[in-house]
């Protein structure tokens, strides 16, 4: 007989990757509070603050705004997925893996994919898409808010109007945004986004939250072929979060326990401190790698503050800091991905773990493993030579 593995016991972490952000106590306790059935009329009416509470995040007032039971990219695969039809046109503008991997799903959805590309790191002008945009008659024009593989911040408004201008819906992905910074889905004209639970709203991996306004569902409910996903199909989702309440799948409660914890969360704090609180433990850690001669990769002026892309120095080896800021300090922080490997460290300060204890150890670490490890060669300050001493103190 195989022997059963020992209880559950994992290490803590500061999690200061590209998600799971580290999540409040409160939502941990919050999961662990009982069942109610998923038609319970006590859970219907958790669903009604979920949906609610979500509006207010999204700044919307799209009725169609509710988690969907997966993770962030479900919540891309059900916005595609439902609003293209085979063979319709799409403009996906591509400046990282997570615009690649929505030209991808819009493939599979049989859609004609069109594609713009910029430089890693950079955005898009509006310039570019208007560009792109004639000669195709587009269904959908997407983009990513908060290109989480470059830390680059993707301005809407503009590229909305053009997607309008070209009978196209406006598609957004919001998954490292959410929660973190303004998106104002009705101010910026966005007809649909998807988010992710585990990024700024700090609640565990699980739900997407996704918003629809009246335009993308007319085109939904105008369909002339069903959607191919039956479990992501937002007329027969919209029976079961709506007022129908007709049964669709058992939506995973504990989660859905977690994120009305984690939103009211969001909630207590005020959306414009959130963002004010995330802006400036950024700029706190900008301060920080300038000191230590560090640059960002990502454009100037349209930086992400959840997600610090940050330049790997010369000589210094990207995978081993990564794993001695794991293993030495308890810190999560993930390399650059695509195109990006090797050159950069992803430090994300998303929700909960965005707080500035987390930003002076990170540093302290950092400096600490880049001089040990010879990329550095500057005096260190006064939390640098303490974690120092204290290496070579528990290595002998
Ligand atoms: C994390 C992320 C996704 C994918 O979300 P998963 O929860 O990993 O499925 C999509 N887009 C962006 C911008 C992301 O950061």
């Amino acid at each position: 007989m195989t022997a059963v593995p020992n209880e559950l016991n994992p290490s803590r972490r500061i999690l200061l990757g590209p998600g799971p952000s580290n999540v409040h106590p409160r939502v941990l306790r919050a999961m662990a509070t009982p069942l109610v059935g998923h038609m319970d009329p006590e859970f219907i009416e958790l669903m009604e603050e979920v949906k609610a509470l979500l509006r207010a995040v999204f700044q919307t007032e799209n009725e169609m705004t509710f988690p969907v039971s997966g993770t962030g990219s479900a919540g891309m695969e059900t916005c595609l997925v439902n609003l293209l039809e085979p063979g319709e046109e799409i403009l996906v503008c591509i400046n990282g893996v997570f615009g690649m991997r929505m030209a991808e799903v819009a493939k599979r959805c049989g859609a004609t994919v069109h594609t713009i590309e910029t430089e890693w790191g950079k955005v898009f002008e509006p310039e570019q898409v208007k560009e792109a945009l004639s000669g195709i008659n587009p269904a959908v024009v997407a983009v990513v808010h908060a290109e989480t593989s470059t830390g680059a911040c993707q301005p809407l408004k503009p590229i909305a109007d053009l997607a309008h201008e070209a009978g196209a819906l406006f598609l957004a992905d919001m998954v490292t945004s959410l929660g973190g910074m303004p998106v104002e889905l009705d101010a910026n004209g966005v007809d649909a986004a998807y988010s992710g639970s585990q990024k700024c709203l700090s609640c565990p991996p699980g739900l997407a939250p996704v918003s629809f306004n009246e335009k993308a569902m007319a085109k939904i409910t105008g369909r002339s072929t069903t959607v191919q996903s039956w479990y992501l199909d937002v007329t027969l989702l919209n029976q079961y979060w709506g007022s129908a309440r007709v049964y669709h799948h058992t939506e995973p409660i504990s989660m859905n326990y977690a994120l009305r914890e984690a939103l009211r969360l969001v909630a207590e704090e005020g959306l414009e401190a959130r963002f004010a609180r995330h802006r400036d433990i950024s700029a706190a850690l900008g301060a920080g790698l300038q000191a230590l001669g560090l640059g960002l990769i990502s454009q100037e002026g349209h930086r992400l503050p959840m997600m610090n892309t940050v330049t790997v120095p010369e000589g210094a080896d990207a995978a081993l800091v990564q794993k001695r800021l794991l293993s030495d300090y308890k810190i999560e922080v993930l390399g650059g991905l695509g195109r990006l490997a090797g050159k950069s460290w992803r430090v994300g300060l998303m929700g909960h773990s965005g707080q500035i204890e987390n930003v002076v150890v990170f540093l302290t670490a950092l400096e600490e493993i880049l001089t040990d490890t010879g990329a550095l060669s500057g005096p260190m300050g006064a939390a640098g030579a303490a974690a120092k001493k204290y290496r070579e103190t528990i290595k002998g």
